[in-house]
């Protein structure tokens, strides 16, 4: 399988390569070039599977002639990361309504949805690395939950070294302890005086350097990894293949910040898994849900809410969903995402957008309606929601159109990540599971640099350099 750019102007490359270069050189995202197709009868065959095995036949194809990874290490990899005989505890779907259910996939080691993914990707990282007897830098920038799950998925590969980028005293506590009190000798946390934003810039500017990011080989474990992105096609079909037997289709609602866990769905349903409404829930960063209504993508600044994860402007992934509504046309793709730089806005062209209707609705709600859903989730079932799950499923009560199909919210995040807001909705305050109640004990490693990026890519340098000599 060879994968393309969406900008068009890399150079074809392989899974193992997408994998370990992240973005691709021209700036845009990576894409393969087909992708296969399960019929009914194939989709029934899957039913009786256990989740890495049904994680290897989707992600076989996507991985075929590479010349590093062979399959059977993909196997390997699978069974290692996914092999908990329960799976049904790890990611369990849980009934609360006629035809509405929420999957909750937060029973990793960061409690985030993000696990299910980034645990893969550190062991398929590792293991790529060593065939080839390469090390790799991994450099990320997070607003909180992207970092910890990088963390642990990392931590100890002999092949990575990590660091992780946040801004300075604007995480909460838990996020930022689950980041600073792992203690490992590849992980490096580092807090920037600044934003967010100025994080993930200084980021990308690294990669734009590009003598720096080849002589430290850098690496992106975000959600513009295409491996991120094919290990969460996985649970749209575990989860939807439960209901399909018993139901013609199911839909899927997803509450959504760069455009990664629903876009994953649309491929579920382009790989012919039988979705029928793919629905975006969007806290009042509702760029999406403007654009569904208007045509028209236009950035506005980016407010803090209740959902923290979900306060992004432009989605990332989104320009691989235009790759693919614009049959592959890079050049206007990037004309598109040009005027969105220069102007700060782009209309689609109508033929495009009526596809993009045609594929997804969407709701977006502000905090007040996020506590009013958590509270009513509550007295109805005694489910305790996050934020940004509660999202999800308030967008699946407005945006469904068949009562007979059963819609699958996302469980993105466990409620004791946002002990606060869940107990100021519910009066109730959720509990860490056992395994996390040392973290307010446990030593915080972490340094604290400015905004600025020679200073960044020294301290990179120097910690990098002194390890090479011991
Ligand atoms: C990252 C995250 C999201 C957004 O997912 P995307 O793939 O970026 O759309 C939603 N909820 C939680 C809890 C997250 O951590």
């Amino acid at each position: 399988m060879k994968y393309k750019s969406t900008r068009g102007s890399s150079e074809e490359l392989s899974f193992s390569e997408v994998l370990l270069s992240g973005l691709a050189i021209d700036g845009g995202l990576y894409l393969p070039s087909s992708y296969p197709y399960f019929n009914s009868h194939e989709l029934s065959n899957m039913q009786n599977l256990s989740y890495p095995e049904l994680a290897f036949l989707i992600m076989r194809p996507f991985i075929e002639n590479d010349p590093t990874l062979k399959e059977t290490q993909l196997q390997t990899i699978l069974e290692d990361t996914y092999s908990n005989s329960n799976f049904d505890q790890i990611a369990p779907l849980i009934k609360i309504r006629e035809n509405e259910f929420v999957l909750e996939l937060f029973h990793g080691p960061t409690l985030a949805f993000k696990d299910l993914a980034l645990q893969f990707l550190g062991r398929l990282f590792d293991e790529t690395l060593k065939s080839e007897n390469r090390k790799i830098t991994i450099v990320g920038a997070t607003s909180g939950d992207t970092g910890s799950a990088a963390i642990e998925a990392c931590k100890n590969r002999g092949a990575i070294n990590a660091f992780i980028f946040y801004p300075h005293n604007r995480v909460s506590e838990v996020q930022r302890r689950q980041m600073t009190t792992v203690n490992a000798k590849n992980i490096y946390c580092v807090a920037v005086d600044g934003t967010f934003d100025d994080c993930q810039d200084l980021v990308k500017a690294m990669f734009n350097d590009l003598s720096f990011r080849q002589e430290y080989n850098l690496s992106a474990i975000n959600s513009i990894n295409w491996a991120r992105i094919l290990a969460q096609v996985v649970y749209y079909f575990w989860a939807g293949l439960k209901l399909i037997g018993q139901k013609s289709s199911v839909s899927f609602s997803v509450p959504t910040g760069n455009f990664g866990n629903i876009f994953a769905g649309y491929l579920a349903k382009k790989m012919g898994l039988p979705i029928s409404q793919l629905i975006v829930g969007s806290n009042s960063n509702d760029i999406l849900t403007r654009l569904l209504k208007t045509r028209k993508m236009r950035l506005s600044s980016v407010l803090p809410t209740l959902s923290p994860s979900m306060d992004i402007q432009v989605s990332s992934n989104f320009e691989r969903l235009l790759f693919l509504l614009y049959e592959g046309d890079s050049r206007e793709i990037c004309r598109l995402l040009d005027e969105l730089r220069t102007k700060g806005s782009f209309c689609m062209r109508q033929k495009e957008f009526q596809k993009f209707t045609k594929l997804f609705d969407g709701d977006c709600f502000d905090d007040a309606q996020t506590k009013e859903i958590i509270k009513n989730v509550f007295e109805e079932n005694e489910v305790l929601i996050d934020p940004h799950t509660a999202i999800g499923i308030a967008a699946a009560r407005t945006q469904k159109k068949n009562n007979n199909v059963p819609v699958i919210c996302l469980a993105t995040a466990h409620p004791a990540k946002f002990p606060n807001t869940v107990q100021e909705a519910t009066n109730v305050l959720p509990t860490l599971p056992k395994r996390l109640k040392n973290l307010y004990d446990d030593e915080e490693f972490v340094t604290i640099l400015p905004n600025d990026l020679t200073v960044i890519k020294g301290y990179i340098k120097n910690t990098l350099s002194k390890k090479e000599l011991r």
